[in-house]
């Protein structure tokens, strides 16, 4: 079946075949647009699996909101929360600021990565699309490596996902609507200017443009 998909298929589709293929995966989300918009595609194909999020100690109350606003929406799935229970500053300096590499590691890497170590899901369902960054240009909807990542958003554009939220209703992360088009730990998100790709704001002037969950086939 895979082999008659192309930029035109249903996401639905996509995600009905992963829950057929692979019933024991995984949705992890940080609870952007993206990722909302496949919460309610897979609500809508019947997933009732888990919703894996890491919270870091950075992210903003209303990134926490929404997810709690997701946890009442979605009864059906089970929300599990992780944390790499690290104090927030346990050197005496902001790692963020010098290490940003080594903070995303142990602060959202490290807890998600032991937790798959543990479950073995054969597969994650990922929210990612093409426009989202010249990184993501290349994005198709399987991804094989350590573990299969299948992304049915993968050729949505933004104003398809946006139309999605609002024809929906979805409760998306109010930060959004004021210019956080990607949304992450405080310290290291800023809106994005007209004109900016969408993930402009992550670690904006830092050198990096990706947590590095999703980075390779050696990642998650
Ligand atoms: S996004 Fe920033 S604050 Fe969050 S884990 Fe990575 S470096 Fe640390």
């Amino acid at each position: 079946m895979t082999e008659y998909w192309d930029e035109h298929t249903d996401p639905l589709e996509v995600i009905r075949w992963a829950l057929t293929n692979y019933p024991d995966l995984l949705i992890t989300s940080a609870f952007n647009l993206n990722g909302i918009v496949l919460l309610e595609l897979a609500a809508l194909a019947g997933y009732t699996g888990e919703v894996v999020f890491v919270d870091t100690g950075y992210h903003f109350p209303e990134t926490l909101a929404t997810r709690d606003r997701l946890i009442e929406r979605y009864p059906q799935m089970r929300f599990v929360t992780l944390s790499a229970n690290i104090p927030l500053d346990p050197w005496g300096q902001e790692q963020f600021r010098t290490d940003p590499d080594g903070c995303c590691r142990i602060r959202k890497i490290a807890p998600l990565r032991e937790y798959l170590a543990r479950k073995k899901p054969s597969a994650l369902l990922n929210a990612r699309s093409r426009d989202q960054a010249l990184t993501r240009q290349h994005l198709g909807f399987l991804e094989f490596g350590e573990r299969l990542r299948i992304n049915p958003l993968a050729y949505w554009s933004r104003q398809q996902i946006e139309l999605f939220a609002q024809t929906y209703q979805l409760p998306v992360n109010p930060l959004y609507w004021v210019g956080f088009l990607s949304i992450g730990c405080w310290p290291c998100t800023r809106a994005v200017q007209p004109g900016e790709d969408v993930r402009a704001g992550r670690w904006s002037g830092q050198g990096k443009t990706e947590c590095g969950l999703w980075v390779g086939r050696q990642s998650l």
